[in-house]
């Protein structure tokens, strides 16, 4: 009886000890990615670099076979980016950059004082009004924006289009913002005439006259960065490829001093990459019967340019992936993944659906369909079968500076890892 008893334990020590390592190795990738000596994964301050090559160093460890005997791919892009002085104050409150105000990346440098020019409900109730102000001379000033209780369809209309463009010819836009501010990269492909700041509402002091801007950007032309990719060679078929891909990249910095850290964007999905990575490489009874490739890719965040490029410039045939599983966004699960793409590859669902049910694993696997939402669509376009998985629930901070490692749950991380692995075996 005792024995059976000591048996049990054992057996059960050995299945917790599997399940957090998975989860202490994710976290340790998590950590290191978000940490402030990355910047926030961009391209700034050599970011995009040192995450290249912590990856690269892991996979070293795991002795992962490399193409053309380099795990780097590098290629070029180009991007507006903001890593030094940056300050907003409207009269005497000094705004923190991150939380109370955000510089659209596709602003110039910008330096001064300026007048502000509100338009609110107001003076702005009609499509007349958009005349009257247009025919103002706003060249000196900021044009600030606040939607609140404007309802005039043509009105909101036109506001919308201040998103791209600048028809008041003024120093730049300023929109408040009520809920909490989230940053885009994708705004950084051109560095427009004009500065676009968000402000969050409940941070502005009650007097709007005149506001304070430091904005130092640098739009970098053809800056080199690099996809990393090793693999795993087949027992069985070697010259046949399934591809783990997932962008290590994020928003990089927003000033000197803020970086915005993604760990769910996409710590979550570089870590799962590199684990599975890890499982199928180091135990040779994990050796797979395919070949199995781990792409981490950079220029995500900016427009898919490191997918584009190892879509476009593969290290192996394209024709040769049997599927490719793209992860994005996997640090949460408490209700289930999301499989995009799932539409056009039913049979690839099903699989996951049946594993899921049997093992129970998730709450649920839901089909999505057709979208370029992210790494698996250039390969997708290209005519690889792909999806993209994500993960729902428990945590919903997005593009902003609250998407911070020691907060996402990671709640079911283990069991989406083991459903992959799962999916890998015949
Ligand atoms: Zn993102």
């Amino acid at each position: 009886m005792r024995i059976k008893i000591i048996l049990f334990l054992m057996l059960l020590f050995a299945f917790a000890s599997t399940q957090s390592q998975n989860i202490q190795y994710a976290h340790y990738v998590i950590d290191t990615m978000c940490s402030p000596t990355f910047y926030g994964r961009g391209y700034t301050s050599q970011g995009d670099t040192k995450a290249a090559s912590f990856i690269a160093n892991e996979f070293a460890k795991m002795r992962l076979s490399k193409f053309k005997n380099n795990y780097f791919q590098e290629y070029q892009l180009s991007s507006n980016t903001f890593s030094k002085e940056m300050k907003v104050s409207i009269g005497k409150k000094v705004l923190t950059a991150g939380i109370d105000f955000m510089v659209a990346l596709s602003s110039p440098s910008i330096h001064g004082k300026f007048k502000i020019f509100k338009i609110d409900s107001i003076n702005l109730k009609t499509k007349a009004d958009i005349d009257k102000i247009l025919k103002k001379n706003l060249k000196k000033k900021i044009v600030l924006i606040d939607k609140q209780n404007i309802k005039d369809k043509e009105v909101l209309a036109f506001l919308t289009t201040l998103k791209h463009e600048n028809p008041f010819l003024s120093k730049g836009i300023a929109f408040i913002n009520d809920g909490k501010l989230s940053w885009g990269a994708s705004d950084g492909k051109k560095q427009k005439d004009f500065a676009k700041i968000n402000l969050l509402r409940k941070s502005l002091p009650a007097k709007l006259k005149k506001i304070d801007i430091t904005v130092e950007a640098d739009y970098l032309i053809d800056y080199t960065t690099q996809n990393v990719v090793g693999y795993v060679k087949g027992k069985l078929y070697p010259d046949s490829f399934f591809v783990f891909t997932a962008h290590y990249d994020h928003l990089g910095q927003m000033g000197k001093d803020v970086f915005f850290p993604g760990a769910n964007d996409n710590a979550s999905g570089t870590a799962m990459v590199m684990d599975l990575a890890r499982y199928f490489s180091t135990d040779t009874i994990h050796r797979p019967d395919y070949s199995i490739v781990f792409a981490l890719v950079s220029g995500e965040e900016n427009g898919l340019y490191g997918s584009t490029h190892l879509a476009n410039q593969p290290l192996f045939p394209l024709h040769t992936i049997k599927f490719l599983i793209n992860l994005d966004m996997v640090g949460t699960g408490s209700e289930g993944i999301t499989v995009v793409n799932a539409t056009k590859f039913k049979n690839e669902f099903n699989r996951f659906n049946d594993i899921n049910k049997e093992k129970g694993y998730l709450k649920a696997v839901v089909e999505r369909g057709e979208s370029c939402n992210s790494d698996h669509c250039p390969f997708f376009e290209k005519g690889v079968p792909a999806v993209f998985i994500y993960a729902m629930g428990d945590f919903s901070e997005y593009h902003n500076v609250y998407d911070l490692p020691d907060k996402i749950p990671l709640s079911k991380y283990n069991e989406i890892f083991k459903l992959l692995v799962d999916y890998m075996k015949d």
